[in-house]
């Protein structure tokens, strides 16, 4: 059977760092919603303008849209063997839907590690991320900076700061967080497969720990 693992966390906890270590360590797909939609509004897609409306705004994307984005995404021969979710779900109804969603691939989220840390570190992290322009690569201005000032290592294209990574918009994020994500704590703890991890720690710790809740 396909495995399946949920990153939950804050915005700018860390999870698409993690999901892209872990993808590489386990050899599974990445999916990020987040990803997902920056491609779509690149690319000036009906669905990326409507999404611009919300994500602008530091709102959730309408869960039909979302929930579309991701199905057809799943449905991609990659995803075969499983992947690792990061930034999806993020209410109650996309974890319906996605459990709906797997049993059609003849799969389950095994397994929800829940990345946190004070709202202070997430806003420090989300304040100096900087973010490349070609293919999403992520930086940080003091944790991770790029060798060179405001070019990406990997592909050299721009690196920009993510409009919804504004101040303004990130109290929005993480208000709209505690509103509408928080309750998929409560629904993947009663399922018995959340399990938390401290997200306050340099990056290679908090992997370590990830690899060992994953491994068990
Ligand atoms: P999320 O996907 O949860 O929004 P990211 O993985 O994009 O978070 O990380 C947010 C920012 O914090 C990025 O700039 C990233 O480089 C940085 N970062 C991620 N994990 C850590 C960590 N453990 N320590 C310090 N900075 C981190
Ligand atoms: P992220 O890259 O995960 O920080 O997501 C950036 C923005 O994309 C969020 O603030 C939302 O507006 C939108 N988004 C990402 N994932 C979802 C989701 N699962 N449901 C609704 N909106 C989402």
């Amino acid at each position: 059977m396909a495995t399946f693992i949920v990153l939950l966390g804050p915005p700018g906890v860390g999870k698409g760092t993690q999901a892209k270590i872990l993808a590489n360590a386990k050899k599974l797909a990445h999916i990020s919603s987040g990803d997902l939609f920056r491609e779509h509004i690149k690319n000036q897609t009906e669905l990326g303008k409507h999404a611009k409306l919300f994500i602008d705004r530091g709102e959730l994307v309408p869960d039909d849209v979302t929930i579309g984005m991701i199905r057809e995404r799943l449905s991609y021969a990659d995803c075969k063997p499983g992947a690792i979710l990061d930034g999806f779900p993020r209410t109650p109804i996309q974890a319906v839907a996605l459990e709906k969603m797997l049993a059609e691939f003849d799969g389950q989220v095994n397994i929800v590690p829940y990345i946190t840390a004070p709202e202070s570190v997430v806003v420090g992290r989300i304040s100096g991320r900087w973010t490349c322009r070609l293919n999403g690569h992520v930086y940080h201005q003091m944790f991770n900076p790029p060798k060179q000032v405001g070019v990406c290592d990997i592909d050299s294209s721009e690196l920009y700061q993510r409009d919804d990574d504004k101040v303004e918009t990130v109290t929005i994020r993480i208000r709209v967080y505690l509103e509408q994500t928080i309750p998929l704590v409560e629904y993947y703890r009663k399922s018995g497969k959340l399990v938390e991890l401290n997200g306050a720690q340099a990056v290679e710790q908090v992997s370590k720990d990830l690899c060992q809740v994953v491994k068990n």
